[in-house]
């Protein structure tokens, strides 16, 4: 499991500007379903090779009133969900009552602490730091988040216990795994579970008696049709004995390191309800961590024919920004169209991580400039001469020619499109590159 690291302090301290500062990423999750709180966000964290989950606790209340039971509701269950937690303080204002607050609670937990001291940009470190030292919680780390400066100091010093155990969970995860790793991922109550058992549950499907218990997410390694495949069970259904409150089972946490341990990702989004930002974002979370995205939208079943009318076009509004995604119309419960699901598993798998040779790729672009010429720039006609494989994971595609930085984007697009079709795409990104030689 990838750690998962906590931001708290009170407001103002930079608590979101360091956020941004270590996960650069579009795509935060933000908590926001009922009971609990909307005061958390979550995201990637990347820094100099370290990989880990962050959470900004947001709004702890500055006044000291509310502190106390705003820190309980709200920091604590991101504290309670944290591997180590960053003690956010302000070194321009100095020591501050809440502070001291939040240093109180903070003692009372189990978790490794490191405070913090933000803002030191411009300013004498050593008296910055001097009036925190009282808090108890040993070496100081300066950092000003605004300029990132400290900030690779900070996660060398915080991710060094973690080491041992990331590289561990990696290899666990080869050992617990086979085949094409799943993620079965969405909001609660969507039908995943339910989707897990049906998919485990169909004819033909064995399950190898060998999951990886111990662990958060359960990994459950089974073979259909000859073919080897690993789920990623974040909803718990093997150790689930009664159905409890969706908002108990349901940990972003959770889905967020399946998306991390998964090759491909189905997100599934119920039928029944309104498309809404949360299933959007699980989307571009997913794309936004490389891996390959199929989209079920359950519960299918029982629908009136302008009722599924409707929500085809609401999908196809919605969804816009991920064309190259495959969506799949399916009931769980049913079992319908559960099975289609595989084919598109297997080609998204295949597109993310596939190797095409230069002269494929050249021979491709080849017959798209004969079948459509790029335009005319400073009346010479812009030149792409041949093509390579920059990645794969999400494919990259390096194009080489001259006079390519005029080239439109309606031409791009073109390229885009030929390719994807060609090479049969589907669930991942293409990254173009442009190479000019001239
Ligand atoms: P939060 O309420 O704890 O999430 O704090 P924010 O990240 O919103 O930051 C509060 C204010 O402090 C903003 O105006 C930031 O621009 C500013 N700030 C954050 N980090 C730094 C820093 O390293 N140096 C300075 N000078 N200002 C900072
Ligand atoms: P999870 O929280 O995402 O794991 O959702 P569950 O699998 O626990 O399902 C939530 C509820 O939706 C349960 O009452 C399921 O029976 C119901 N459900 C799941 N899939 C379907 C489906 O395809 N059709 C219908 N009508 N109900 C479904």
């Amino acid at each position: 499991m990838i750690p998962v690291i906590a931001l708290v302090g009170r407001p103002n301290v930079g608590k979101s500007t360091l956020f941004n500062q270590l996960t650069r990423s579009r795509d935060a999750l933000v908590a926001d379903y009922p009971g609990l709180t909307r005061d958390r966000k979550y995201g990637d964290g990347k820094v100099g090779g370290h990989e880990f989950i962050v959470i900004d606790t947001g709004g702890i209340s500055g006044d000291e009133q509310g502190i106390d039971e705003k820190m309980a509701r709200q920091s604590l269950l991101a504290i309670e969900e944290a591997d180590s937690v960053l003690f956010l303080v302000d070194g321009r204002h100095g020591l501050n009552p809440a502070d001291e607050m939040i240093a109180n609670h903070l003692r009372r937990s189990s978790k490794p602490v490191t405070l913090v001291v933000n803002k030191t940009d411009g300013i004498n470190e050593d008296i910055a730091l001097a009036d925190f030292y009282s808090l108890g919680f040993g070496e100081l780390q300066p950092i000003a988040a605004a300029h990132g400066k400290g900030v690779h100091v900070l996660i060398d010093h915080v991710m060094l216990p973690f080491a041992e155990q990331v590289e561990e969970a990696r290899n666990q995860i080869d050992l617990d795994s086979r085949g094409i790793r799943i993620g079965v991922v969405g909001r609660p109550n969507v039908g995943k579970s339910t989707l897990v058992n049906r998919m485990l549950g169909e004819d033909r499907v064995v399950v190898y008696d060998m999951p990886g218990t111990t662990r958060d997410s359960v990994y459950i390694p089974y073979l259909r049709h000859d073919k080897e495949y690993t789920l990623i069970d974040t909803a718990g259904i093997r150790r689930r004995k009664h159905v409890k409150e969706a908002v108990e089972k349901f940990s972003i946490v959770k889905t967020l390191q399946a998306i991390q341990d998964a090759n491909v990702v189905i997100v599934v989004i119920d039928s029944h309800e309104d498309l809404v930002e949360q299933d959007l974002h699980m989307i571009g979370y997913v794309l936004d961590a490389g891996r390959g995205v199929v989209i079920a939208i359950n519960k299918w079943d029982g629908l009136q024919k302008d009722e599924r009318e409707h929500i085809k076009s609401e999908v196809e509004r919605r969804l816009g920004f991920v064309p190259y995604a495959k969506v799949h119309y399916i009931s769980a419960l049913h079992g319908t169209a559960v099975g289609d699901l595989y084919d598109t598993i297997e080609t998204t798998y295949e597109s993310c991580y596939a190797k095409w040779s230069t002269n494929r790729l050249t021979r491709i672009l080849e017959d798209a400039v004969s079948e459509h010429q790029p335009p005319m720039v400073n009346s010479r006609r812009i030149k792409l001469r041949y093509a390579h494989q920059g990645g794969s994971n999400p494919p990259r595609i390096v194009v080489h020619g001259n006079q390519v930085n005029s080239l439109p984007g309606s031409y791009k697009r073109y390229l885009e499109n030929k390719f994807r079709s060609v090479l049969k795409i589907t669930g991942t990104p293409i990254i173009f590159e442009f190479k000019s030689s001239d």
